[in-house]
């Protein structure tokens, strides 16, 4: 196979028509409003939450702030317990919540926290967990939920892969006390920089939308210590010409997946992604593969530089792991034998191109180049 003439990336952000966007911004204009709840960000969450199937949802200026945001309104102190496998925000997050990460290993199937490694670091300090719905795969609810009332601790999912996301029929949104969603360019819907919290209670969702405004209640009153959290007007309005391609979007991305699927799924040594039972609609965020050097015949990194060569520029999603970052590596639970699977998972994984404009030519291609490679070391 030859290289591509120009550079294959992981992802590309999704792009609505350049005059429906103008369109909408003259609408922006005109009302002079460009931020504080106007009408492009009041539609976008009432459009969410109708598709999302959220009873409440409420719109913040970035993922990384909904996360902060929502440690604030659960008034989250302490040991917080999370995974090292996930975005530089997950324990960034609680670290300027004034919260204290600490890192329980992940499961091997799911990449998901692990339940039973979270009871382990359970300690009087623990103030609550934060898990991640890695790639799109759900958390284990029924063992985390567990974890949690057995020791009183709230939860809070990140679900910055999981847009869209279904199990047994519900919105992921539906579990924890607060899911966070991401809106950044290269997440599966966007605004280009965004994000969204849904929370399980009304007190809650009341307590967000106070903080993400300085909890200003008026004219003349301020009733805590708030920041700034809100959507502007001309991210919200990209939200809504996005939101308009979102079912196009996944049915190409579904396309592609199945590409991939058909002809990388008999490699030895290469693990596609697979939805745990109880799925019932995908996110369709990434596309995950893990790569094992003895059945495979290369390393990850060996198939990352190789691929490379072919101008296919794939992610080694997430590595380094979050426990290695300067501000964590010295922490007890940062230890590579406190976290056997998620260092061995962090050396696995390999997200290919995944994006509804990616040609299904193309996505054939770079498997057909990836069989070539894998072949290319057998004996
Ligand atoms: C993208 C992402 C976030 C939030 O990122 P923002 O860029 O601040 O919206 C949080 N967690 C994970 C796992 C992510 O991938």
């Amino acid at each position: 196979m030859r290289p591509f003439s120009r550079p294959i990336h992981v992802t590309r952000p999704l792009l609505p028509d350049l005059s429906s966007y103008a369109a909408r911004l003259e609408a922006v204009w005109k009302s002079g409003w460009l931020s504080n709840a106007g009408r492009q960000h009041d539609e976008l969450e009432r459009r969410l939450a109708e598709h999302l199937r959220l009873e409440r949802l409420s719109l913040l200026c970035n993922g990384t702030m909904a996360l902060i945001v929502a440690a604030r309104a659960l008034e989250l102190r302490g040991e917080i317990i999370t995974t090292p496998f996930t975005f530089a925000a997950t324990p960034q997050s609680l670290s300027w919540s004034g919260c204290e990460p600490v890192f329980a290993d992940i499961d091997p199937d799911t990449m998901t926290l692990s339940p039973e490694a979270v009871e382990a670091a359970v300690t009087p300090r623990t103030g609550g967990i934060l898990a991640v719905h890695v790639f799109g795969c759900p958390c284990d609810f029924r063992g985390l939920d567990a974890v949690a009332r057995r020791y009183g601790l709230p939860i809070v999912y990140d679900g910055a892969h999981a847009f869209g996301l279904e199990v047994d029929g519900d919105p992921v949104g539906v579990h924890g006390d607060v899911t966070m969603f991401s809106f950044h360019a290269t997440k599966l819907f966007h605004t280009a920089e965004g994000g969204a919290l849904t929370a399980s209670s009304v007190a809650v969702q009341r307590r967000i939308e106070r903080l993400r405004n300085f909890c200003i209640e008026g004219e003349e009153r301020v009733s805590g210590i708030g920041t700034n959290g809100k959507m502007n007007e001309l991210q919200a309005a990209l939200g809504i010409e996005v939101l308009a391609m979102m079912e196009r979007e996944r049915a190409r991305r579904l396309e592609i997946a199945a590409a991939y699927r058909r002809l990388l799924e008999d490699i030895p040594g290469l693990r596609l992604p697979r939805a745990p039972a109880g799925v019932t609609r995908p996110s369709l965020q990434y596309f995950a593969v893990r790569v094992s050097e003895k059945g495979f015949g290369m390393s990850r990194d060996e198939l990352y530089d190789a691929l490379k060569a072919y101008n296919i520029f794939t992610r080694k999603y997430f590595h380094p792991l979050c426990s290695t970052f300067a501000g964590y590596r010295d922490m007890p639970s940062s230890s590579s034998a406190n976290l056997p699977v998620a260092n061995a998972v962090a050396r696995e994984c390999l997200t290919l191109p995944f994006y509804g404009e990616l040609r299904v030519e193309y996505a054939e291609r770079i498997a057909h180049i990836i069989r070539e490679l894998a072949g290319s070391r057998c004996p």
